[in-house]
């Protein structure tokens, strides 16, 4: 990336400092540089559609709007700028800062303390990549549910397969079923575009069941064919599926239909909301696990009280959360809770997947910490379940 191609908004209410910043950034090669003494002006030109940043340097402790206001306000833009935080303040609260810019899907490229220098500062920019090589975790407008319902009914959703890999052998071990919807008119939609709606309407389970229903089908050509053998297939779980105390009954019955063990099928829990349901939850849990299904800590890290989940559930696995993963290899903090989430798995007897391997070095990283699977970019996308076979026999593990 070139200095003189970016553009940058400096927002320091102290003038000597934000007079500082600009001269190392020109310095360093800059050309376009705005100032800002304060979250508000800060915004008016972030707002402002003739001037385009791609990466806004901030202070947190400003008068009128402070940096956090301002950081707000980015991050409910849902445009894609990078952030540097720049701060004297002690590290635990910049730390906070950086988890709450993160939540908001604001690319943070890292903080600051003052006095800021060139050197501090080049470090920083140097992990700027442009928009578009980013992933973004910004609300997706969801689709009307009428029109869910017509898709359900005309079977136009299918799970595709994300492969899982061990990470000793680099052997497929499996896959995780993700759907999607295949519009006749607006081609696939992912499932951040349907999910919440039918959550909020309670009206998750229909497509629950069609994914399973799908995915042990799949499983069961798996077996027939006598291409692969012993691999299992991971499907996710609402939290709200599992309210109701016949739904491991259900999910047994559907997977005994089609001739497929329920050690081939792990189910994937993620906790978005606290269990509303606790005792519904645990029996349908317990008897699941009973009956020989895996059962995995979806986004382990993120949740309300993954601890405390840990505690009582009959876990078979742990899945760390892609936002510990992604970059682990050049970020100290993100080494540290890999560590801490191996250990605490390994203490457990529970399987670890990483999810969310985009790179060579987090591969070669979470290799060396042990980690056991590993999902994610770097070894393929999701797929359709009729390509996965081929894919499988072809798979070569990286070196
Ligand atoms: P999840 O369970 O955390 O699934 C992982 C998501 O990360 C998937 O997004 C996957 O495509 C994506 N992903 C995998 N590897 C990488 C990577 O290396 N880099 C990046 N940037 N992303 C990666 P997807 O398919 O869009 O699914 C989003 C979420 O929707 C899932 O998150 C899951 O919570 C939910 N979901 C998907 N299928 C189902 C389903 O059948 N039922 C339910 N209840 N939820 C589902
Ligand atoms: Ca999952
Ligand atoms: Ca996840």
């Amino acid at each position: 990336m070139n200095m003189n191609e970016l553009a940058f908004l400096v927002a320091e209410d102290h003038d000597f400092q934000r007079r500082t910043l600009v001269r190392i950034l020109q310095n360093m090669g800059v050309k376009t540089v705005y100032e800002a003494a304060d979250g508000r002006s800060a915004l008016e030109i972030f707002r402002d559609p003739g001037r385009q940043v791609d990466i806004i340097i901030s202070d947190l402790d400003m008068p009128e709007m402070d940096g956090m206001e301002f950081i707000r306000h980015v991050g409910e833009a849902g445009v894609q700028a990078s952030l540097i935080l720049s701060s004297a303040l002690e590290r635990t609260l910049i730390a906070s800062v950086e988890t709450m810019t993160r939540a908001y899907g604001i690319n943070l490229l890292g903080a600051v303390d003052k006095p800021v220098t060139a050197k501090k500062l080049a470090s920083l920019v140097g992990a700027y990549r442009p928009a578009g090589v980013r992933t973004k975790r910004a609300p997706m407008e969801q689709m009307p549910l009428a029109e869910i319902d017509e898709g359900i009914a005309a079977g136009q959703f299918e799970p595709f397969l994300q492969p899982k890999v061990g990470m000793d052998n680099a052997k497929v071990t499996g896959a995780e079923a993700l759907v999607r919807w295949r519009h006749p008119e607006r081609g696939l939609i992912p499932p951040a575009a349907f999910i919440p709606a039918l959550e909020e309407n309670d009206r998750i389970d229909e497509l629950t069941w069609v994914v399973l229903d799908r995915t042990a089908q799949t499983v069961r050509k798996w077996q027939d064919s006598g291409r692969i053998n012993g691999h299992t297939v991971s499907v996710n779980l609402s939290l709200k599926t599992l309210n109701d105390p016949k739904v491991a009954d259900h999910i047994t019955e559907c997977v005994r239909r089609h001739g497929v063990a329920a050690n081939r099928i792990v189910l994937e829990i993620t906790e978005t909301a606290a269990m509303t349901d606790v005792a519904h939850c645990l029996e349908n849990l317990s008897r699941l696990r009973m009956k020989g299904f895996g059962l995995s800590i979806d986004d382990f890290g993120t949740g309300y009280s993954s601890m405390q989940q840990l505690a009582r559930v009959p876990y078979t696995e742990l899945k760390i959360d892609q936002s510990f993963v992604m970059g682990a290899a050049s970020e100290a903090r993100l080494r540290v809770m890999l560590e801490s989430s191996m250990q605490l798995a390994d203490k457990l007897g529970l399987t670890v997947v990483a999810e969310g391997v985009e790179t060579h070095d987090d591969w070669k990283l979470l290799q060396q910490l042990g980690c056991h699977k590993a999902q994610g970019y770097f070894i393929a996308r999701p797929m359709p379940a009729e390509e996965f076979l081929d894919w499988a026999e072809q798979w070569a593990p990286p070196r």
